[in-house]
């Protein structure tokens, strides 16, 4: 049903739920997939190094503004002026003038005093401090790594159920999509997270290590002045667009939907503003997780999505903000085919991809007729999912280019991507069965 309403990739939250209950969602992905007849991705969302206070003895303590409160690097219950937080490193890396905030910035304290063990901090807006509510810090690169142990195992049962992207939370430098591909090599596409303020300060970095990235937005929100959060969105999504890397606009989208069977009209230009801007995805939270209106959630998101795509105005601003393509064969060709598949109105450009990298190449372009990518691999078909305006198949590998034509012309006609009179521009490599060897571009008209 999700599937039909509009869905191409789902997420399953590594920070909700236990290991049994994500293989059951995703064979129930995989065999609504299967009757489908479509092929959609799935990425595993890893809770990150997400910080937390400890316990208190009464289950929560009341911050007053101006109270002078110590933070303790301890595992111990807290008390009234007392928070533990069981993160000696955090404690050690502090300092005065550093800002904490507490359960999403309900709650701010400001650190007074450093000590060895111990931070003395004033409360800037106090309330209800509950059990292990989070701590975000904005002001500072937090010296811990990007996958904690609960990560790492979580991590090793994804790739052995089958994902087709991790995604890592709490991104803060390059090194940490490095170390996390050091551990997936190429089970799986990485997706950055972008949700720290340091991680924008090596955005280019971090989006060059990485194979797609997500505008954070709920945590980025937290740590960022809510003013912040729009620009630091353009960026991410321009600095992605340059370098070719599918980008996703997520969290709070159409937030009200949680409880009301339509959206505001706020949320309906938030969901049109990100696609404007050139996102590759936007993505529903609380909405189609533990919302009364999931279907229609993904079915209005579809149609604002569609809405835009039909705008001329859309088209004209992607081209007018388009980077220049790097200097590759494959670029070039990519390139070549969007221009041809405008100027003689293609039906649909069709790329031939084992990685999925010459599909999303052509996809950066945005052809006004879309992407058909034609693998031999399954799980490049999944991971194209993500990826703006390409809807993937399976299909043998091609030997000649008579087998080439012959295969493309059946597949967009089986897809209803093409019909008879119709011009699709096909893009591959020669010699086949290659990897990153695009260098070719046949139109055809189907007969
Ligand atoms: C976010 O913070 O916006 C986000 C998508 O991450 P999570 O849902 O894990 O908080």
């Amino acid at each position: 049903m999700l599937i039909e309403a509009g869905v191409d990739c789902f997420r399953l939250n590594f920070s909700h739920g236990g290991r049994e209950d994500h293989a059951r969602r995703l064979a129930a992905i995989r065999a609504a997939e299967q009757q489908a007849g479509a092929t959609v991705g799935v990425f595993a969302d890893l809770q990150g190094p997400k910080i937390r206070v400890g316990m208190f003895a009464d289950g929560q303590i009341q911050l007053k503004y101006n109270d002078v409160v110590t933070l303790e690097a301890s595992d111990e219950p807290g008390e009234p002026g007392l928070i533990r937080l069981p993160h000696p490193e955090l404690v050690h890396a502090l300092e005065e003038g550093d800002i904490l905030k507490l359960d999403d910035g309900k709650m701010q304290l400001t650190v007074i005093e450093h000590g060895r063990t111990q931070l003395k901090a004033r409360v800037d807006f106090g309330g209800a401090l509950k059990n292990q509510k989070g701590v975000n810090v904005p002001t500072r690169r937090i010296p811990i790594s990007a996958l904690t142990d609960k990560d790492r195992e979580d991590l090793s049962y994804a790739l052995d159920l089958g994902v087709d992207y991790i995604a890592l939370s709490f991104v803060q430098q390059a090194d940490d999509v490095r170390e996390a591909r050091a551990l997936i090599g190429d089970r799986a596409g990485i997706i950055s997270k972008i949700e720290k303020p340091s991680a924008l300060t090596q955005l280019e970095e971090i989006v060059e290590a990485s194979d797609a990235v997500m505008v954070a937005r709920g945590d980025l929100g937290v740590e960022l002045p809510p003013e912040q959060v729009p620009i630091a969105q353009r960026r991410i999504i321009a600095t992605a667009r340059a370098a070719g890397r599918p980008v996703i606009v997520a969290t709070h989208m159409l937030e009200s939907m949680v409880d009301a069977p339509t959206p505001t009209r706020a949320e309906a230009s938030d969901v049109a503003g990100a696609v404007y801007q050139g996102a590759d995805a936007v993505m529903l939270s609380a909405e189609s997780a533990v919302g009364r209106h999931p279907q229609s959630a993904v079915a209005i998101m579809d149609r604002i999505i569609r809405a835009v795509e039909n705008d001329n105005e859309y088209w004209a601003s992607l081209s007018r903000e388009m980077t220049p393509p790097q200097d590759t064969t494959a670029d070039a060709i990519a390139l070549s085919a969007r221009h041809i598949a405008d100027v003689i109105g293609c039906a649909t450009v069709v790329a031939y991809t084992s990685t999925g990298s010459s599909a999303i190449r052509v996809a950066r372009e945005r052809p006004r007729c879309g992407v058909v990518g034609l693998t031999p691999f399954v799980e490049t078909a999944r991971k194209l999912a993500l990826v703006w305006g390409v809807r993937a198949q399976v299909t043998e590998d091609v030997h000649n280019v008579e087998e080439m034509v012959e295969k493309a012309d059946a597949a967009v006609r089986a897809m209803g991507a093409a019909d008879v009179g119709d011009r699709i521009a096909v893009i591959a490599g020669v010699p086949f069965g290659r990897a990153g060897k695009t260098n070719m571009i046949r139109v055809l008209r189907l007969e």
